[in-house]
């Protein structure tokens, strides 16, 4: 989806912040509202913000949301009344003074132009250098999309934090294991650009027995997004994987997320789950059903995961592996958002979450990738950064690392679904290719975003390196390739 903005701190360039921060939290007391003690005031809340010295944990305010802004400054978005701010002790800066339940949107985009257009729309009631906030009102997600911008809705309730830190299972200094090493090399640019053919629109596929061409997979197309979720739903059952789709809603869109999924033998209750949007979408028109290839957005990490099913599949893990395809991604990661709140509330064991969201797009001679973690003052970030640099050690163990140069970025990057798996604190990364040396032709904003364009090393390095980490996060059992039909037996044994 969009990318963060690149954040390179140097070490000049962090004491130049602290010392903006020192000078914006002397400035703000005069900046912000003076409590209103009425009791008409009572149900009134206020959006702020308030820029990050330490743990956000230490910010004693309702945590809706951790961000960087345009300057690569953190801070966190809190929903609190007047006598919680009162009695907060920090500095902040009021947005918006609104009722109870009033809800927002954050619509994200590199392009300052866009986001003042955001303002014939809808009352922007702040810019961040990177985003803009608006008050929710329905077809504004359409309408922000439309202009380019690239819109989530902030969550309604405040940011768990419910877990102890998870522990960094992914010790350093991996050995390389053989066996892995035999599952990367199945990997095959051809049957990746063939996958990215089929979803893209570019050949036929073949869905409930007969051929179509996927011209579209826009969440709202109706008739093509549903035969990519079918297509993708067939896909997994012929590989043997217990496959399902999972609908969701929202305010102004419905849709089915497809999942497969491949039991653990030991640990079934532990999940390792591989992420890819498989819907599209097309800024440059107003209609849903006119074409929207999405090769590398996000064609590219779709046909990864099918990569990956094929080839694990043959294999036994202790813990579960879900490959999950959502759709809404573009609307608001809106699909990964119902799915992710899903888990928490079932109380699932999701380990860790790898979402790949393009990864085939680079012009570079040793191609740079992004590895995005939330931001070191988020409880979260140590368990995030287990699954990144284990990412890291597969590129280095595997032989993949001029194939592959992994850069980690500590962002809390909102762009992607991995967020919607962090705001339910699953330990989450999303893979992506380099902000730097980003694809043109993102949502066709130039040419369509076809298979053309794409640079299928990457693309097959990207799948490996993921195929790689996801298994070591699952744990190989010991044993010789086996069919998938054979774990049932394995289960019942057990
Ligand atoms: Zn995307």
């Amino acid at each position: 989806m969009e990318p963060g903005l690149p954040v390179h701190h140097s070490r000049k360039y962090c004491l130049s912040v602290g010392l903006v921060l020192l000078v914006v939290s002397v400035l703000i007391p005069t900046l912000t509202s003076k409590a209103d003690t009425t009791d008409a005031a009572a149900s009134l809340l206020s959006l702020v913000r308030v820029d990050v010295s330490g743990p956000i944990t230490d910010i004693p305010l309702p945590i809706h949301s951790d961000l960087v802004d345009g300057q690569g400054i953190p801070y966190v978005l809190a929903i609190a009344s007047a006598e919680q701010l009162q009695r907060c002790g920090c500095a902040y800066t009021v947005l918006d003074t609104a009722p109870a339940g009033t809800r927002y949107l954050l619509a994200a985009s590199r392009d300052p132009r866009e986001r003042r257009e955001a303002g014939t729309v809808a009352n922007v009631l702040y810019d961040d250098g990177f985003r803009i906030i608006v008050r929710s009102a329905p077809d504004l997600t359409a309408a922000l999309s439309r202009l380019g911008l690239s819109p989530r809705p902030l969550s309604p309730v405040p940011l768990p934090f419910a877990s102890p830190p998870a522990p960094a299972r992914a010790a350093p200094g991996i050995a390389p294991n053989p066996r892995i090493q035999a599952m990367l090399d199945k990997v095959t640019e051809k049957s990746l650009s063939d996958s990215i053919s089929g979803l893209s629109g570019l050949t036929e596929v073949v869905v409930g027995g007969e051929a179509y061409t996927i011209t579209t997979r826009n969440t709202a197309s109706g008739v093509p997004i549903e035969k990519a979720t079918q297509y993708v739903y067939e896909q997994l059952n012929a590989l043997g994987l217990t496959a399902s789709y999972h609908s969701w809603s929202s305010t102004a869109y419905a849709g089915r997320n497809v999942i497969g999924e491949l039991p653990g033998v030991s640990k079934p209750s532990e999940v390792i789950l591989l992420v890819a949007h498989l819907d599209s979408i097309n800024d440059r028109t107003d209609d849903p059903t006119d074409p929207a290839p999405g090769a590398d957005d996000d064609g590219s990490g779709c046909a990864a995961l099918l990569m990956a099913a094929t080839i694990l599949k043959d294999y036994r893990f202790e813990r579960t592996i879900r490959f999950v395809f959502t759709t809404g991604e573009e609307n608001g990661l809106l699909g990964s958002a119902v799915y992710a709140k899903k888990l928490k509330d079932e109380g699932q064991n999701v380990l860790d979450v790898v979402n790949l969201d393009m990864v085939a797009y680079s012009t570079q001679a040793s191609p740079i990738q992004n590895l995005h973690t939330r931001i070191p003052q988020n409880p979260g970030y140590q368990a995030d950064l287990a699954i990144a640099t284990l990412f890291v050690e597969v590129v280095n163990t595997y032989g993949l690392s001029e194939s592959l140069v992994p850069v980690i970025l500590k962002e809390s990057n909102d762009q992607g679904d991995q967020y919607s798996f962090w705001e339910n604190d699953f330990p989450s990364i999303m893979v992506i290719e380099d902000d730097n040396n980003f694809n043109p032709n993102y949502h066709c904003k130039s040419n369509m975003d076809d298979l053309q364009y794409l640079n299928m090393a990457y693309e097959a390095a990207h799948t490996k390196a993921s195929l790689g980490t996801v298994a070591h996060l699952a744990g190989l059992v010991n044993n010789t390739p086996t069919p998938a039909g054979s774990y049932l037996l394995l289960l019942q044994d057990q």
